[in-house]
């Protein structure tokens, strides 16, 4: 039985025996969603009440401190089951999904997100679970537990980016060896940079020397801001960095129409956008999207400085 089959049949499990991932997850098929057409690339949007508890989380270090902690064991609710992944993971199902089957990879552990020397067990993850796409959030780029180290995961063919950047005409490439290659993506609203190889380790070694690069644009974080998408298609790692420079955009802390509830991760990054409130769903432009990415992803000067590396 492969690992995705025995997600599967925990996930039919667990909506028999949980109620409230039972009525989240029904509750996704009254989800509303457009799509956000930007000539080259759409994408997707979704209107979902039930993300408001991570999209408004509280992630300073004393709401953090104060509250005991969602993923630890002890504290989860009582019917969520998990399947152990090793060298020190629980799988779990997300009972505030985005989408169907939305899974949490905790450490057993309740230690900091950070992805530092955990980026192969990510890599592995994304070998061994074919479907998915894994997700990951610095502890200051969009995840709502930065005390306990997770993944998410979610069916990879609902990411835009998946197959946005397999042909995309704005992609350039940066490294090319015999292991593997490093594109840069400059005209999809987020500056994006793909890693694509059949080794794992190679990916893994390049991952790390950019992560130690980053380092110079945030000395005072506890690690440069980021968001990570990673899937294995064909023998083919994918591995998608986000460099970020903020977390939030001006407009989340505006007051009145102004204001735009949008608290963007790796799924935002990915290409699909959580809007909690109806109001923002509804008022969401290309242009107003635009105007927010701008501010959280890196400037040309900083993007420029960075590929310099590679040149
Ligand atoms: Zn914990």
């Amino acid at each position: 039985m492969t690992l995705g089959n025995r997600i599967e049949a925990l996930f039919h499990s667990q909506l028999r025996e949980w109620e409230l991932l039972r009525n989240n997850n029904a509750g996704l098929k009254a989800v509303i969603c457009k799509a956000l057409d930007f000539g080259n690339f759409r994408l997707q949007v979704q209107c979902n009440p039930a993300r408001i508890r991570s999209s408004a989380a509280k992630i300073d270090e004393k709401s953090i401190q104060q509250r005991p902690c969602f993923l630890c064991a002890a504290n989860r609710p009582a019917e969520q089951q998990g399947i152990d992944y090793e060298p020190d993971y629980t799988i779990l199902l997300n009972p505030y999904p985005i989408f169907p089957c939305h899974l949490t990879i905790v450490c057993r552990q309740h230690t900091d997100q950070r992805i530092e020397g955990r980026i192969r067990d990510m890599l592995s993850l994304a070998k061994d679970l074919p479907d998915y796409m894994i997700l990951y959030n610095g502890p200051h780029a969009g995840a709502s537990a930065p005390d306990h180290f997770h993944f998410q995961a979610g069916n990879k063919a609902l990411f835009p980016i998946e197959s946005d950047l397999r042909t995309f005409a704005g992609r350039r490439t940066v490294k090319e060896t015999a292991q593997g290659c490093v594109y840069s993506v400059d005209e999809y609203l987020r500056k994006t940079l793909v890693f694509r190889s059949d080794s794992l380790e190679w990916t893994a070694v390049e991952f790390e020397s950019l992560l130690q690069r980053l380092r110079l644009f945030q000395p005072d974080e506890a690690e440069p801001m980021i968001n990570l998408l990673a899937s294995f298609t064909d023998g083919y790692w994918h591995l998608f960095v986000f460099p970020r420079r903020q977390h939030r955009p001006s407009q989340y802390y505006e007051e009145g129409v102004k204001q735009f509830l949008f608290s963007p991760g790796a799924v935002d990054f990915g290409g699909i956008l959580i809007f909690p409130r109806r109001e923002d769903f509804e008022k969401i432009t290309p242009e107003l999207t635009e105007a927010m990415f701008i501010q959280l992803t890196f400037t040309d000067l900083m993007w420029n400085q960075l590929l310099n590396e590679y040149i």
